[in-house]
């Protein structure tokens, strides 16, 4: 078997190999652009790493030897040679990209003696310490585990000492000594001398990055990302260039095009006299890539010509890292951008535009839950000219966020679990940090740039972030921002705004954003390329108006309890449910009535000639009565009826188990009048939105929870006597049609006989995932998450759609459905309806639409175009 290939002999097809670094090293060394040469041990190795326990074995060390001398022919230097010494980086690489998860160590192949003659081979002595002690440091921390802060401290204590505040003010002596307090801190925390051996040194390294596949930060990011656990992770080992040899060198890192909005434009940073994550880590402020420009011409434009040459190979916006050696330009990594939603909408537009794509690849690009972040609010002009500035930091991620500041990651967790919505304030984050930002609204971070820990993993998220507020003091231990005027502790309300990188005092109102140009143009090839239909849930006017605007078709599922949770309208929805004649009821009806025409009228109105689906009432009764004595007084006195009958009444309506108690058309089989009244009401409403000139107006009726067509037949029947007094009343017609919801399983197998009494079916995958599963939804949240821990599921099927059980009594439905009424119309109003995977099931079914709450509907539209490709 082969574990070890060079560069030149991998390319970009081989991720799963290489890993995506070491492919895409091989696929830049082989289009001709200037990598520094190496070789890749596969991601094979990696799990026989773990099937020998944890040890290199004697064939793959005998073929890294070979590539090592391979690298040393084509290079002219020696790895380990005293006098010229080849040194190397060793890099891990996962399939994923997993920023920041598994770390790199630097100019491996140093020792006491190397760094001498590396000293004399390049003139060069500053730089050759330089070298030597941020080796010494990488590699004990990343290979050893010794913590950083152990070396850190000592830079600072000798940057205090020589009165000096950048690391580059350090002389070669000052470095010399740091590079024997530093052997010694290795030392003591090994009880072995730092190795100086290189070829021990590498096979360390080696293992490391190995061993790194499974700490605990790199399980945490798989998970939150859904990266199986198994794939491995490749070791690149690379031969050094070095941006730290004085003011021709630096490095840095730039995108193709902006990552925030996609404007196709070079965008990044880099830092002269720097070495490996220098730019990023915040150390010294980054110069903008313009400033290269400016400092060494010709290496920008090779750089730049470089970039172009890439984006075109890989016909995307790609993020890449580059070290300049004495003006000499190298490249050391390119991937694809990580970019804002708004970013990949532009450039994938862009990208067809410029004919490097077709418009069916721009579709597949976007991820439709990333669409999300185009869609969720901005601060309200007008709070936000009123609103305090705190700060103004570098816009990272956009988006509008408030909430309490609190200072470490678990705290945000622990604010979260309470119902809070909080910002996390650090000076920097690192990978210990990312559930904390998941939990968090927002980020703010002191230091930093634009390509930081905090911003690039903000802005994958689509979380909101603020980064490098340098005007301000983070100290994270008394739990404090300050500012030159100001305190801000723990537990107050900041608001962030990533889009311009302001920071304010409090919460701030939000409003909602419009969208238009590029979005817009992205938004019809989806609309052009999907066959599925897609709805919205909506049970007031602003949010039917609100998915409309998102592009919505029609409603398909309008709620109508909410309707009677209203104040004002409860004592009568009261006196209906504890009514003990059909009298008394019918009056509390009649009060209700009018109420609910108005709520119809509305929303038929807000939904011009769109379909809309209005479920009748669902939820146990006893949900709307009064539970403490003060209030069913109250309503006994109202009703004109002692305390305790009512009482006694309430009681007699609680239910052990009302999940599967009275509600849905159970109630209507009890108490048809409730469901007349409804029904009367939406007829009324459609026949004044008729006279309003909305002559295609045709509401849906749609029966909860029906498991029998007896059931339905018997509901049906009662409704449409009371449509039809309505027409005589009216002396006017609409048209109209009764369905039912889809929800219990035995619906679906005798889904034929309910078809014959249904114009359409609308699948409510939440009940029928609970009833189909037997859990409930209310309950299961507690053992639903060790099931997916467990592998049990891979995902909740609450959230996910399950194909297999609850998707095949959907299919089950549909076929026994058409074939008993082929015109019937069929839909999707569960959470799902909103769900990508989901929604490409509902296409495969070949259902009508699909319906989701107004935020989802653009995501349902681009999931239901990609379900087509
Ligand atoms: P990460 O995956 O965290 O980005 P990398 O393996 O890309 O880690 O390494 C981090 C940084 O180290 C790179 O951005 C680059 O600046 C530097 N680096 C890696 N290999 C070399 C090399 N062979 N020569 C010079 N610098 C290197
Ligand atoms: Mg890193
Ligand atoms: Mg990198």
């Amino acid at each position: 078997d082969k574990y070890v290939y060079s560069f030149s002999e991998g390319s970009k097809e081989m991720k799963s190999l290489l890993g995506g670094k070491g492919a895409n090293l091989a696929e830049m060394t082989n289009i001709g652009l200037p990598v520094p040469p190496g070789f890749t041990i596969t991601t094979k190795a990696c799990n026989r790493f773990y099937e020998e326990g944890q040890e290199l074995w004697q064939e793959l060390l005998d073929e890294i030897h070979i590539h090592l001398n391979g690298v040393e022919e084509r290079i002219g230097k020696v790895f380990g040679d005293e006098k010229n010494p080849l040194l190397f980086s060793v890099r891990s690489g996962a399939v994923f990209s997993m920023p920041g998860m598994m770390d790199t160590i630097l100019n491996l192949g140093l020792n006491d003696r190397a760094v001498k003659g590396l000293a004399v081979s390049t003139g060069n002595e500053r730089f050759a310490y330089d070298s030597y002690r941020r080796f010494i440091q990488m590699f004990s921390d990343v290979a050893m585990g010794i913590p950083k802060v152990r070396f850190e401290s000592l830079l600072e204590d000798m940057k205090e000492e020589r009165n000096v505040t950048l690391d580059t003010e350090l002389t070669a002596e000052d470095l010399k000594k740091l590079v024997e307090q530093y052997k010694k801190v290795y030392l003591e925390e090994q009880r072995k001398p730092f190795p100086q051996d290189p070829i021990k040194q590498l096979e360390l390294a080696i293992k490391a990055v190995f061993a790194s596949w499974n700490n605990p930060r790199a399980i945490v990011y798989r998970k939150l990302n859904d990266i199986p656990h198994d794939l491995g992770t490749a070791v690149n080992v690379q031969s050094m260039v070095f941006g730290n040899m004085g003011e021709t060198s630096g490095t840095g890192v730039a995108f193709t095009r902006n990552p925030a909005d996609g404007e196709n434009k070079l965008f990044g940073e880099f830092l002269m006299n720097a070495q490996g994550e220098d730019v990023v880590a915040g150390i010294r402020t980054p110069n903008t890539i313009d400033k290269l420009k400016e400092i060494m011409p010709e290496a920008y434009n090779q750089f730049a010509e470089a970039t172009q040459k890439l984006e075109h190979h890989y016909k995307d916006m790609q993020d890449i890292e580059f070290t300049i050696e004495n003006k000499k330009l190298y490249l050391l990594q390119t991937r694809a951008g990580k970019r804002t939603a708004q970013a990949a909408v532009n450039v994938a537009v862009d990208l067809v535009d410029e004919g490097l794509i077709e418009k069916e690849e721009a579709l597949l690009r976007i991820d439709p839950n990333q669409l999300n972040q185009l869609l969720h609010p901005t601060f309200d002009e007008k709070a936000l000219n009123s609103a305090e500035l705190i700060v103004k930091g570098l816009p990272a991620s956009p988006g509008a966020a408030s909430g309490k500041v609190y200072f470490h990651a678990d705290d945000v967790m622990e604010a979260k679990a309470r119902g809070e919505r909080s910002i996390l304030v650090r000076q920097e984050t690192s990978p210990e940090d990312i559930e904390g930002m998941v939990a968090a609204e927002g980020i703010l971070t002191s230091r930093g740039g634009m390509t930081s820990h905090a911003a690039v993993v903000a802005r994958g998220m689509g979380k909101c972030c603020v980064a490098g507020c340098s005007d301000i003091r983070v100290d994270e231990v008394n739990k404090v921002i300050k500012t030159r005027y100001k305190e801000i502790h723990e537990g107050d309300y900041i608001s962030l705004d990533g889009s311009t990188g302001m920071v304010y005092v409090g919460e701030i109102k939000k409003v909602r954003p419009e969208l238009s140009g590029k979005f817009d143009k992205f938004m019809n090839w989806v609309d052009n390329i999907r066959r599925l239909k897609v709805r919205t849930n909506a049970d007031t006017p602003r949010d039917a108006a609100q998915a409309v605007a998102f592009g919505a078709e029609g409603i398909g599922l309008c709620r109508t309890e909410h309707m009677f949770f209203d104040d004002a309208r409860i004592p009568a929805v009261r006196r209906m449910i504890v009514s003990n004649t059909v009298e008394q009821r019918k009056k509390a009806l009649d009060e209700l009535l009018p109420m609910q025409r108005k709520d119809f009228y509305e929303i038929f109105k807000v939904m011009e000639d769109r379909p809309v689906t209005v479920r009748l009432l669902d939820p146990p009764l006893h949900e709307f009565l009064p539970s403490n004595d003060e209030d069913i007084m109250e309503l006994a006195k109202s009703m004109g009826i002692v305390y305790s009958e009512l009482k006694e009444r309430i009681e007699s309506l609680s239910e052990f188990n009302p999940m599967l108690g009275h509600r849905g058309c159970r109630l209507a089989v009890t108490y048809p009048e409730i469901y007349r009244m409804q029904a009367r009401a939406i007829i009324e409403a459609a026949i004044d939105i008729k006279i309003d000139g909305y002559e295609n107006i045709t509401p849906e009726i749609m029966i909860p929870l029906v498991g029998d067509s007896n059931e339905l037949k018997y509901v049906k029947s009662e409704i449409v006597e009371e449509i039809n007094l309505v027409f005589e009343e009216r002396k006017t017609k609409v048209n109209y049609l009764i369905g039912t919801m889809i929800e219990i399983p035995r619906a679906c197998v005798t889904a034929d006989e309910i078809a014959k009494e249904a114009e359409f079916f609308s699948f409510g995958t939440n009940d029928l995932t609970q009833m189909g599963f037997g859990f409930s939804r209310d309950d299961s949240g507690k053992f639903l998450n060790e099931y997916v821990e467990k592998g049990i599921f891979e995902k909740s099927p609450f959230e996910v759609l399950d194909r297999d059980g609850i998707g095949k009594l959907m299919k089950i439905a549909v076929d026994l459905g058409l074939k008993a009424n082929n015109k019937i119309h069929l839909g999707i109003c569960g959470e799902h309806g909103g769900e990508p995977s989901s929604v490409e099931f509902c296409h495969q079914l070949g259902l009508d639409y699909v319906s989701c709450s107004p935020f989802r509907v653009p995501i349902a539209r681009l999931a239901a175009a990609q379900a087509v490709l």
